[in-house]
């Protein structure tokens, strides 16, 4: 049985492994949260045809009944009365759903909470049998690729790197190839895959694909309708949107994969707290708000960045809310600069209200293909002329060091 029946089971670890060749047909899609879901999609298919910007205010919202909170409350339990679906904190929590409900909505799938993006990554490439092919971006988030790299050392798969924007270079290598990795745009080098070109031809190899969205998130892209088996995410980024909570997610359409992933969260212990899930939901609340500003900033400060004298090099990838520039006088003017700005703050993580930057390669598991002087910029909400009138003066200031 694969891993995930609403009993005190902790599942096998054995029939949730080789997911991707021969393991997609299992029973195991009746958990709790799973039929909860399903009957959340059945009872308002009128939310079906709403907008995003209308799921993200005013998805999984309890009843309109009297007296009803109009959002849900937090539910800090860890166990549950005997004899209905829920039993153990472990295996579900009220306080996962709505988060999980918004998400799925906006992905066009079913989503399970995690307690970090990178617990969803090891979650996933656990699933992976013992000597299969990862397809894997050679940029992608350092977490990640350390993950596999780790896997690939002890001899438990193989890992073929690739640049995600050479379309055919990634088709070449999806040969034997069980998973196939995509993060579009990458972190920090802001390359983008034609994701429906390499989910065709990675299914026509037989591999599975994921699409780490964290990123673009669901409103500037949806890799599910565009044929990807899994999207994966870090909420601690867009999706939460505050920098104050740790999140991940797995959205998938397929039952068996979604039974697989549920099954992996409760075995390996991955779950979501219930106030990061809360606090996620709050922040998706405005979601459409912060991605259109942050996106509009990162547009207005582009041409600005791109003919000031400090920058050599500036990355966009079309859209959203990250740039990565290079900045002239190597690594060390790159630190003068994140050491600078008063708005700007120095620091790593992304996809919050907040403008911050940082230089990648001070993370000495950077790849070293990174340039040493770039620095990626997550733009915030703030109003633009105030962001820009700090960072160019921090960077006239580098122009004249
Ligand atoms: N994926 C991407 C693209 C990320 O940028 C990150 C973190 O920076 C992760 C995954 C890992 O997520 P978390 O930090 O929530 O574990």
């Amino acid at each position: 049985m694969l891993a995930g029946a609403a009993t005190e089971d902790h599942g096998d670890p054995r029939s949730s492994r080789g997911l991707w060749r021969d393991s997609f047909g299992h029973r195991g899609d009746d958990t709790a949260a799973t039929r909860r879901q399903n009957d959340d999609m059945r009872s308002d298919d009128d939310l079906a045809t709403l907008s995003a910007a209308t799921i993200a205010v005013a998805g999984g919202r309890p009843p309109h009944e009297p007296d009803a909170p109009l959002n849900s409350p937090l539910t800090p339990a860890s166990v549950f009365v005997a004899g209905g679906d829920r039993e153990y904190g472990r295996y579900s929590n009220p306080s996962w759903e709505p988060f999980e409900e918004v998400l799925g909505r906006l992905e066009g799938g079913r989503a399970l909470a995690f307690s970090s993006g990178l617990a969803v990554v090891a979650a996933i490439i656990d699933l992976v049998s013992p000597g299969e092919v990862v397809v894997a971006p050679r940029h992608a988030y350092l977490g990640t690729l350390q993950q596999l790299a780790t896997k690939e050392q002890r001899g438990q798969l193989k890992v073929r790197m690739v640049d995600v924007s050479d379309t055919a270079a990634v088709l070449d290598a999806c040969e034997d190839a069980a998973l196939v990795w995509l993060e579009s745009p990458t972190n920090p080098a802001l390359e983008v895959a034609d994701i429906p070109a390499v989910v065709d031809g990675a299914h026509e190899a037989g591999a599975r694909v994921v699409v780490d969205n964290t990123f673009a998130t669901p409103l500037l892209q949806r890799p599910l309708t565009l044929g990807a088996d899994i999207v994966m995410h870090s909420a601690t980024k867009y999706l939460a949107g505050h920098s104050d909570a740790v999140l991940g997610a797995a959205v998938t359409t397929d039952d068996a994969t979604f039974a697989a992933l549920d099954g992996q969260r409760r075995l390996l212990g991955s779950i979501p707290g219930t106030l990061e899930t809360w606090l996620a939901v709050r922040g998706m609340r405005t979601l459409h708000l912060r991605v259109e500003r942050a996106q509009q900033n990162a547009r207005t400060l582009l041409p600005r960045l791109e003919s000031h004298r400090a920058v050599d090099q500036v990355r966009y990838p079309g859209f959203g809310g990250i740039i990565a520039i290079e900045v002239r006088g190597g690594a060390p003017a790159a630190d003068l600069l994140t050491r600078s700005t008063r708005l700007w703050v120095h620091a790593t993580s992304l996809g919050g209200v907040e403008s911050t930057f940082e230089r990648r390669r001070r993370w000495q598991s950077e790849q070293a293909t990174i340039p040493e002087n770039l620095v990626r910029m997550s733009v915030g909400v703030e109003d633009v002329e105030d962001l820009w009138a700090d960072l160019s003066r921090a960077l006239d200031g580098l122009a004249h060091a």
